[in-house]
């Protein structure tokens, strides 16, 4: 049975070849798995423009990506700190959620969901609230779709000193960022977002003198970065079981990625794949939530049509019967869609999809 294309924005679609490279079964302690873990952690190092002697760590953490930012959000920020949350979407909350659950010590300022965190603004709190040690933003806003300007914000926070951390699941890998020039002292993103592999681990990108200070602070075991960082180091292995597959598939993935051209070609496919979304969904009369010049080429969000003949489900599930799946919003004022163009899908995905939706607005006699 063939699979649904998955114009969302994870798990995603990924290639054959990423997915037989699962077929195996290694053992934790086996040689060539820790060869692989060891691969994988210098290869994001080098997609993120940065290295060992550079003075930057990789850290892959078990679980989703959420996993891999609280994983940081609860080992980085020490009993004496006090973190920025600057939000201005779901993600940005769910941080929030976790300094909660965490009993850290934290301010949020929250943007509108349809605007972009706003430089000035954050330099204002930074300056008002010296007390603030570390900042954290979502690159990639997948609530919405928008890029947050994080080289504007990370050069703030070298000018202050404070340490920046990145939530970035969304763009790593679709999204060309060297991290050193980028400012950014946590990077975290997922195995299952734009390097196209399978859901099971997260990975933090981080400068390794930021992490050593995380030693100790930790509030959760499985997720204290610095204790994981320091297992990898020992022996090449994970504390606790690593999702073998995963890394198998990941591994794979990140070859066809350096196939592809690396991460600047994967970048450009994705922005055509966009643009002919953009086209098709507009020629149909389809708005979008974000104004264009703040709107990203990972995800868009489309406002709902004014037709009452529009239901998302029946929607959702005529494309879907077709082999095509799109996603729900998740605004908090307006009723939205989304869809993505992120994963293993080209202009001709993009194309099958605009047909469908074509097709389904006819049967549906919607009328957008
Ligand atoms: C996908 C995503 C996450 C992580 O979500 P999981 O469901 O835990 O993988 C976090 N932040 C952003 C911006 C995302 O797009």
């Amino acid at each position: 049975m063939k699979d649904k294309l998955l114009f969302t924005p994870g798990p995603l679609s990924t290639s054959p070849t990423v997915k037989q490279a699962m077929l195996r079964d290694l053992g934790s302690r086996d040689d060539e798995f820790i060869q692989v873990v060891k691969d994988i952690r210098s290869e994001l190092l080098r997609l993120a423009f940065v290295s060992e002697e550079m003075g930057y760590e990789s850290v892959l953490m078990q679980g989703s990506g959420t996993f891999g930012v609280e994983s940081v959000i609860s080992s980085v920020v020490g009993k004496n700190d006090k973190l920025l949350v600057l939000v201005n979407g779901a993600y940005g909350e769910r941080i929030v959620k976790m300094a909660k659950v965490h009993g850290l010590n934290y301010v949020v300022h929250n943007f509108p969901e349809n605007e972009i965190v706003e430089p000035a603004v954050v330099a204002d709190l930074l300056k008002q609230d010296p007390a603030i040690t570390q900042v954290a933003c979502i690159h990639s806003e997948t609530t919405t779709g928008l890029f947050n300007p994080i080289a504007a914000i990370g050069a703030l926070c070298k000018e202050q000193g404070k340490v920046f951390i990145v939530d970035a699941m969304s763009s790593f890998g679709g999204v060309v960022m060297d991290m050193k020039a980028l400012h950014i002292d946590f990077l975290v993103s997922s195995s299952n977002k734009c390097i196209e592999g399978v859901p099971g681990f997260s990975f933090v990108l981080c400068k390794k003198s930021a992490l050593l200070k995380a030693e100790g602070n930790a509030r959760s075991l499985s997720l204290d970065l610095y204790d994981q960082w320091n297992g990898l180091g020992k022996n090449g292995q994970f504390r606790f079981t690593p999702p073998t597959h995963s890394l198998l598939a990941f591994r794979q993935a990140i070859r066809e990625l350096d196939a592809e051209g690396g991460i600047a070609a994967r970048e450009a496919r994705y922005k055509k794949n966009k643009a002919m979304l953009d086209k098709g969904m507009q020629e149909m009369g389809f708005k979008y939530y974000l104004d264009h010049s703040i709107q990203g080429h990972i995800i868009s969000s489309f406002l709902y049509p004014q037709d009452p003949n529009f239901d998302f489900m029946q929607f959702y599930r005529a494309l879907s019967d077709r082999g095509l799946v799109i996603y729900p919003g998740k605004l908090s004022l307006m009723d939205a869609f989304r869809i993505g163009n992120i994963g293993y899908l080209f202009p001709k995905d993009i194309e099958a999809l605009l047909n469908a939706i074509k097709e389904v607005l006819k049967e549906q006699q919607i009328t957008v």
